[in-house]
């Protein structure tokens, strides 16, 4: 019998070292790395957002809320409940939440009205779902999921997202649910500055992008992503930024990452952001801080698209780059926690 041992042993040793994952690593050198049983990553929009212009209060506001979709996310996978879950279930309380431009405290367009995006990818499959412009589904993400599993399309829009949320008995409100008065002074402000010839500002000076996203690694190895929005303040003629555009504002890919943005949605769109960083780990053999840096603090910068984004690996690495003054953003994985809002805590 001993004779069998040894090559046995031999062959053991050779599959774990093989099993290892050993491919690059968050910089992109070739070294192996430890997977994350799971990982969960959230922003809550990026924009100008300074020490000096927060109070403590709002500061500890955002502190807890982000803590709070953390919790509900890691709560979810450590249990073994799906990435599909935890990202629904993540954005859905900061969607509830009054601080972030998504769901309730969107922001208003030109008309004063709420108009909502939202997207969701799945990594395993590439399946996915979107609404845009809808004003009355409580949870756009929800409604995202949705289209993603329950009809054969990928994007909706409008009145007939309206229409298919209906059917699908997804929680409705009255589009005054998503006001808060902040928002609407921001809308005030914007008007009395903007450009009264041609209706547009001619930059955005003191934006603040308050779209929520979303990306979890659940313990079968799969990634998903979602975003949620109320776009951009003062948009007009049923404007639709990145947010719900897959590829741009959400994208994930188990063999990659999963990405979602916030930003100026033009330029996101414009520079296919979600997906270009995936494409860069596959064609360049990167890592995804290394990818998603690329993008947000060199291609974008380099044509003055502002924003960030969060991204996942298939490790559990995180990436969270942004080349505004701060992005609302943290991470969750066993035995680790990470809140942040301002550059220097980077
Ligand atoms: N990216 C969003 C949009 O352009 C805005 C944001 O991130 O806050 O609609």
């Amino acid at each position: 019998m001993k004779k069998y041992l040894f090559p046995i042993l031999l062959l053991s040793l050779l599959w774990t070292a093989c099993s290892q994952p050993a491919e690059h690593t968050e910089n992109g050198t070739s070294k192996s790395v430890q997977k994350a049983e799971y990982a969960i990553v959230i922003h809550g929009g990026a924009g100008t957002i300074k020490r000096e212009n927060m109070s403590s209060e709002k500061e500890e506001a955002y502190r807890t809320a982000l803590n709070k979709a953390l919790d509900i996310g890691e709560g979810i996978l450590k249990n073994g409940g799906t990435a599909l879950e935890a990202v629904e279930k993540t954005i859905m309380s900061m969607e509830d939440s009054p601080l972030f431009n998504a769901g309730k405290g969107a922001v208003f367009t030109h008309e004063g009205r709420n108009e909502l995006d939202a997207s969701i990818m799945h990594g395993a499959d590439r399946n996915a779902g979107a609404v845009g412009g809808i004003t009355i589904v409580r949870n756009p993400i929800q409604a995202a999921i949705a289209v993603m599993e329950q009809s054969p399309h990928v994007m909706l829009t409008g009145k007939g997202a309206e229409e298919f949320a209906l059917e699908q008995e997804l929680d409705t409100v009255s589009n005054d649910y998503f006001y808060t008065e902040r928002r609407w002074e921001s809308l005030q402000k914007i008007l009395e500055r903007e450009n009264q010839e041609t209706g547009y500002m001619e930059e955005y000076p003191d934006y603040k992008f308050g779209t929520v996203g979303c990306v979890a690694l659940d313990k079968n190895g799969n990634i998903v992503a979602g975003t949620s929005t109320g776009g951009m303040t003062n948009k007009r003629y049923n404007r639709i930024g990145d947010s719900p555009i897959i590829g741009a504002g959400t994208y994930a890919d188990n063999a990659t990452c999963g990405v979602s943005c916030t930003g100026h949605g033009e330029f996101f769109i414009r520079w296919a952001v979600a997906y270009d960083v995936s494409a860069i780990m596959a064609y360049k053999e990167v890592g995804v801080k290394k990818a998603a840096d690329m993008v947000v603090n060199e291609k974008l910068v380099d044509v003055g698209g502002s924003g960030g984004l969060i991204a996942l690996d298939k490790y559990g690495n995180v990436a969270m780059p942004f080349n505004t003054e701060g992005m609302y953003r943290g991470y969750a994985k066993p035995n680790e926690r990470v809140v942040q809002i301002y550059k220097d805590e980077q």
